[in-house]
């Protein structure tokens, strides 16, 4: 494979030469704990999201109803009422398996129910049986997929930053950063970079070309969702909204740089200084799309596999 890869214009680098430069320098920890799940077992049927035709128009090269069994729960979630049906979603049911502890099996990892059980709950935002429109279960189905997709993908261009100030200066950033900030919040509106991340499904849901696809009132009850449901999460989770605008945004992702920097949540005091070359640090530095994974269902087939190509190494 070419080392250097190029997608919309960006470079990224393939995750084997990064993981191989970590390893010489003894950064990839693959038996310490970590606060997010593994990569699934090999008994779960795993595919690449085929990001193209979940963004794609819906004229043409769209393909594939939803199931009607999908239809059903989408139907009885959508009129239960209940958003605490998604309590486990972010970072349980849908994770990001850093390259630090999974190595060449990292990647976003996202369960076929979250989708389904997140894109219920926009269906529950909508008017009565609306859900029981295929073209708006789809819809509903690609933005619950995208929504997930940009709170994950955070988590590695978080990853991204660390890399590159382990490989400037020579020694560990990510691990630490992870075991001793991450996962030991010392108050109530910690970890940042889950606010961050939260932030990150709201101010992507703006910018995403693939969402142009879906219908503006799929649109308007994912935004709806999320901000009745983001203050509702524990910790970091819940400040999403605070950060959504840019400078807000800005200044916290600054903190958590310093944060990785020092492998402490105490403020520096100058992480100001970060704004210079805080959007290069954090651009993704492999492709993360790429290795965006639905989960099946333990001994189930996938139900959502026309959003899919296999896994083929
Ligand atoms: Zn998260």
């Amino acid at each position: 494979m070419n080392p250097l890869c190029f997608r919309s214009g960006r470079s990224v680098i393939a995750a084997s030469r990064v993981i191989e430069v970590l390893e010489d320098m003894g950064l990839i920890d693959p038996e310490g704990s970590r606060a997010w799940p593994l990569p699934p077992e090999t008994d779960r049927e795993l595919a690449r999201v085929d990001w193209p035709r979940v963004g794609a128009p819906h004229t043409g090269s769209r393909d594939g109803a939803v199931p009607a069994r999908v239809m059903k729960e989408l139907e009885a979630m959508a009129g239960s009422g209940d958003d605490g049906r998604l309590e486990e979603v972010l970072d349980r049911l849908a994770w990001y398996a850093p390259i630090h502890f999974s190595g060449e099996r990292w990647g976003v990892y996202i369960e076929e129910h979250a989708v389904i059980t997140l894109a219920g709950r926009i269906g529950a935002r909508l008017p009565a049986g609306r859900i029981t429109d295929q073209a708006t279960a789809q819809d509903a189905i690609r933005s619950a997929l995208y929504t997930l997709y940009f709170h994950e993908a955070f988590h590695h261009y978080v990853e991204s930053f660390a890399i590159r100030v382990e490989l400037v200066e020579k020694t560990s950033r990510y691990v630490p950063y992870h075991h001793r900030v991450y996962s030991r919040p010392t108050g109530d509106d910690e970890p940042v970079e889950e606010a961050l991340a939260c932030a990150e499904m709201l101010r992507r849901q703006k910018k995403e070309s693939g969402l142009k696809a879906i219908h503006r009132d799929i649109r308007r009850a994912t935004r709806g969702l999320l901000e009745d449901w983001i203050p509702t999460l524990p910790g970091g989770y819940r400040k999403g909204l605070d950060l959504e605008q840019e400078a807000r945004f800005k200044e916290a992702q600054n903190r958590v740089s310093s944060q990785i920097q020092a492998g402490t949540s105490v403020s520096s005091g100058d992480e100001a200084r970060w704004r210079l070359i805080r959007r290069e640090l954090y651009r993704g530095i492999c492709d993360c799309r790429r290795n965006t994974y639905l989960v099946g269902t333990w001994g189930s087939p996938l139900i959502l596999r026309n959003l899919c190509h296999p896994v083929t190494g």
